[in-house]
């Protein structure tokens, strides 16, 4: 059978026929006059309760003109009423909730959780309604008390989202970041065990696992393609229950983590919309990735920490280690493919190359002082410089190495997207890419690395890589 669609009905003023007058069609009559239907029972004995709602009664058993105009009705007579009930329901269109009958249902009631204004459903499609109070009372269990806070917030959080036009994927865990902040500042301590703990730890819905040892892996997930993650990266997300992950990583691989429950957590360049100026977007910050994975672990969570190439290459992934080493959690590392080999390598750049190049120096363009202040050691040419996160600034940065005396006729390279479908490679040597306009990052969005030196000659140029070359070169 396909799935139920899960949907909260509006029955203000509307019609609904009960049919049974039982001790089951009284309290299912309470629910229906609780959402504001119109209700008619049809049954040839009422109990006294049912008397007593004022509701339109029709003492008799049921016949098929009962359904004319209504829009939902509840069977909750015997099985031969239910039946005949349902047959009346499916010419008429109507939807047909049986009580405890699922073979004569087309709508089921759905267990409820209702507090502070969130309603969460339950269903078992009729099947284990036994099943279905018990879950209702786990979820009571696990539920915050100060629900009403959270709704707050989250209706506050909703009118920014709108006019900030944050994405999707940055709302759920930003509203995270906000609930925790909630308590925070009671707690003045983002460690502690305090009520910080409700926020957090709701995340993964399911119940703590007593005398399981939680865990974070941090794990690298290579360039983007996900044929390029390692072995164990798969078996990682596999077995994980949480997954933090970066921008960059690709949803292929994030459906390996089937039973995690997954939290976009990174930081990414965004547009506000429109020709506006590139914003970041901050998800999550770095203090609370910390303390999300933290209280994961200490639950007795697998936890994966999902990042883009490999996680101690410029990815914060020492500053995460160090965090989880200061709290005790146990964790491993699984490095991944690094995007500061891997882009040259699949655009044909060996970093080293005997006789050519014998050292590689992988720097990061995001700011000019800590670029200068790598390249300070280094003789102009003297190494392969890899520069990743430089590709806005990339004319600034071949400026910078000239002005440090790198010759102007020695090769560079920009690799986009490195592995995707949609890689890109723009060649030209520093001298071509300082000049403004011949490289273009608007024109190849995305993920870029710099390659600079000697070994980037050494490259077979495609067609598609020529044919770059001449936009943005040449300008032809
Ligand atoms: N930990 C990552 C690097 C994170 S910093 C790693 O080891 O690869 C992000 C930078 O990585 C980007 O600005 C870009 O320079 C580089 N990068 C990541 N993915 C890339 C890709 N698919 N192609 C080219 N460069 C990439």
């Amino acid at each position: 059978m396909p799935d139920l669609l899960p949907l909260f009905l509006t029955l203000d003023g509307r019609d609904v026929v009960l049919v049974g007058g039982g001790r089951v069609a009284t309290a299912k009559l309470q629910a229906l006059l609780a959402a504001g239907a119109r209700v008619r029972v049809v049954a040839p004995s009422v109990t006294s309760d049912i008397e007593q709602r004022g509701v339109e009664i029709v003492r008799r058993g049921f016949v098929p003109s009962d359904l004319d105009g209504a829009w939902l009705v509840v069977a909750a007579a015997t099985p031969a009423v239910n039946r005949d009930v349902a047959a009346a329901a499916e010419p008429r269109r109507i939807f047909v909730n049986a009580v405890d009958d699922p073979a004569n249902a087309s709508a089921f009631l759905s267990g409820i959780v209702r507090r502070e204004g969130v309603t969460i459903g339950i269903s078992t499609s009729g099947e284990a309604p036994a099943l279905t109070a018990l879950v209702r009372e786990a979820l009571e269990a696990l539920l915050p008390d100060d629900l009403d806070r959270w709704m707050a917030e989250a209706r506050r959080q909703r009118t920014v989202w709108r006019r900030d036009r944050v994405p999707m994927s940055a709302r759920k865990p930003r509203l995270l970041e906000a609930l925790n902040e909630l308590y925070d500042g009671a707690t003045g301590n983002k460690f502690s065990s305090g009520p910080i703990a409700s926020a957090a730890e709701a995340i993964p819905a399911r119940p703590r696992q007593p005398g399981r040892i939680g865990h974070v892996s941090l794990v690298g997930a290579g360039p983007g393609d996900p044929a390029l993650l390692t072995r164990k990266a798969i078996a990682r997300l596999r077995a994980a229950d949480l997954v933090l992950y970066d921008a960059l990583i690709d949803d292929r691989m994030l459906r390996y983590a089937r039973k995690a429950q997954r939290f976009f957590a990174g930081k990414r360049a965004g547009r506000s919309g429109g020709q506006s100026a590139p914003r970041r977007i901050e998800a999550m910050t770095q203090r609370t990735i910390h303390s999300v994975m933290i209280r994961a672990a200490r639950r007795g969570r697998q936890v994966v920490r999902l990042k883009g190439g490999d996680p101690f290459v410029f990815g914060r992934g020492g500053e995460e280690m160090r965090a989880l080493l200061q709290a005790g959690v146990p964790f491993d590392v699984v490095p991944g493919v690094t995007s500061a080999i891997a882009a040259p390598a699949l655009a044909g750049i060996p970093v080293t190359y005997r006789g050519v190049s014998t050292a590689v120096l992988v720097t990061s363009g995001h700011d000019a002082e800590t670029l200068a202040s790598s390249l300070c050691a280094v003789k102009a040419n003297g190494v392969t410089l890899v520069v990743m996160m430089g590709g806005t600034r990339a004319t600034a940065i071949a400026e910078s190495l000239l002005d440090l005396g790198w010759p102007g006729e020695t090769p560079a390279a920009i690799v986009v997207n490195a592995s995707a479908s949609d890689q890109q490679v723009w060649r030209g040597t520093l001298g071509t890419l300082s000049n403004e306009g011949s490289w273009n990052p608007a024109a190849l969005p995305g993920p870029a690395t710099i390659i600079v030196g000697d070994v980037v000659a050494l490259a077979a140029v495609k067609n598609e890589s020529a044919e770059i070359e001449r936009r943005y070169v040449t300008g032809a």
